[in-house]
């Protein structure tokens, strides 16, 4: 029978329960104090029926998107069975960015309609960086007629494609998603990234940098020094403004403010930034850069929200503790360790080998499969028992179309997802792999297209032609040689 995720415990009884095929079989639900955690359920299906038996709504309908997979396995009947299940992680995310390449909500739903078949509950959005800002904001109408266009594209296709690139999401579109996530049980998360990644907004106005010089949303990958200014007060009003609008579309708890590769070349030498350093007894940018967490994470928590930052936001190590969660990609700095040795929240979203965006030769189905989120290095078990969630994003320099966008997810998505439901200490990878043949195939009908069969693991020689050719031309000649290194070994 093929499950994903792999359900805690799974009886077989002996026996079918028959029903006409075609039809549903009659389900009876119930709500039940004797289930104490959240999201779980049970299944029983005998003489009488199929019953689902919950300790909350989200439990009933996880129950009944196992009874989904189930029908999907048998025509007309169903065998008898009993099924306990809870989930490792209450976060379980998949994180799509529509800044680098733009999907449209159609797409979107496509994907969280995927995501949603195995137990996903946590959309993060990415929807603000360098190349392009994707969120219509009526008190900063430029951040749309400006902010959202670049004048070409060049992600190492070796040439300028010279087209201009201009999409963004009306207020209307992206309530439509939230409601789509919604009937799903799946919570979207913003994510407005400041300081850093933010070539975009200070093209649209160019005063709230440290320079204050006019400059174009970027037309390549990668990190760039202009940032937000640490120390000019509009930098707030502007981040708490579109913040406030944001939070109107996107009700759900959490709110992802960035902070990740925020380089501090201006704020070392710019005057505002360093007044405001000194204005605060802070001893250095890295520290204002805690400063300025701690602040946008205190104006939503006053907004009822808790906040998300990628790792390097805590690097100086005086972000408070407080209702900021960690995202955890690739710092494994003191800082980075302290925090979740200290008991803080970490969502696990390591580069290697959950980024769905390097190609399978670099993190294959079989290391996605196999990860275990709380086996990170440093961690202490206290730092392992804060690790709250999992997520895998998928960034889109490389990701110019919906069908690569599906390869890139599917089947790992599925890898995930088991993690993220059913933990580590129950891995199959034999079984999973029937699984992933079994649900890659039900995939064409929600409109994606997994990545096939012969992808997912390749040989050691096959690697580095793979990186080489999903990269194209944006390999400097030094990640070459450090990746024929790596396949040497
Ligand atoms: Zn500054």
């Amino acid at each position: 029978m093929y499950l994903c995720p792999e359900p805690k415990t799974l009886e077989l009884k002996g026996g079918y329960y028959r029903f006409e095929a075609g039809t549903q079989p009659a389900v009876k639900t119930k709500i039940t104090p004797l289930l104490a955690q959240k999201e779980s359920y049970r299944i029983i299906i005998d003489e009488n029926g199929v019953g689902i038996e919950a300790a909350d709504e989200a439990g009933i309908y996880y129950g009944k998107l196992t009874l989904k997979q189930l029908l999907m396995n048998y025509r007309g009947c169903l065998p008898y069975l009993y099924i306990y299940d809870e989930p490792e992680y209450y976060y379980r995310g998949f994180m799509i960015d529509s800044c680098r390449h733009f999907f449209t909500v159609d797409e979107i739903k496509k994907m969280v309609n995927a995501a949603a078949l195995f137990k996903f509950n946590k959309f993060h959005f990415h929807l603000s960086d360098d190349q392009g800002f994707r969120v219509e904001i009526d008190s900063y109408p430029k951040l749309t007629t400006i902010g959202s266009v670049r004048p070409s594209s060049d992600f190492g296709r070796g040439e300028n494609d010279k087209t201009p690139y201009a999409f963004y999401y009306t207020k209307q579109e992206l309530k439509e998603i939230v409601e789509y996530c919604r009937e799903r049980y799946i919570e979207v998360i913003p994510e407005f990234d400041i300081p850093g990644h933010t070539s975009a907004v200070l093209a649209s106005y160019p005063e709230l940098s440290c320079t204050g010089e006019s400059i174009e949303p970027k037309t390549t990958a990668g990190v760039f020094t202009d940032i937000l200014c640490g120390g000019n007060p509009e930098t707030l009003k502007m981040i708490y403004a579109v913040i406030d609008e944001m939070c109107e579309i996107f009700p759900g708890k959490y709110f992802h403010i960035g902070g990740d590769e925020a380089p501090k070349n201006r704020w070392n030498v710019c005057t505002k930034c360093q007044n405001k350093i000194k204005e605060l007894g802070l001893k250095n940018a890295e520290e204002l850069h805690g400063w300025l967490v701690n602040e946008v994470a205190f104006h939503l928590k006053k907004k009822g929200k808790k906040t998300i930052c990628w790792n390097e936001a805590v690097r100086a190590g005086n972000v408070d503790h407080d209702n900021v969660t960690v995202a955890w990609w690739l710092d494994s700095t003191k800082a980075s360790l302290d925090w979740a040795n200290s008991g803080n929240p970490v969502i696990v979203e390591s580069f290697t080998p959950y980024y769905a965006d390097y190609p399978y030769g670099m993190h294959s189905l079989k290391s996605v499969y196999l990860y275990n989120p709380r086996k990170i290095k440093g961690m202490t078990s206290l730092g392992a028992s804060s690790v709250v969630g999992i997520e895998s994003p998928v960034w889109t320099e490389y990701i110019r179309d919906f069908a690569t966008l599906g390869k890139m997810c599917f089947p790992r998505w599925l890898a995930v997802a088991d993690t993220a439901w059913n933990g580590n200490d129950n891995k199959n990878y034999a079984k999973f792999l029937k699984d992933v043949v079994f649900f890659c195939e039900i995939l064409r009908e929600y409109g994606i297209t997994a990545a096939s069969e012969k992808e997912w693991n390749i040989l050691p020689h096959g690697k580095l032609s793979q990186t080489v050719g999903f990269f194209r031309n944006s390999l400097t000649k030094d990640f070459v040689k450090q990746l024929l290194k790596k396949d040497e070994k």
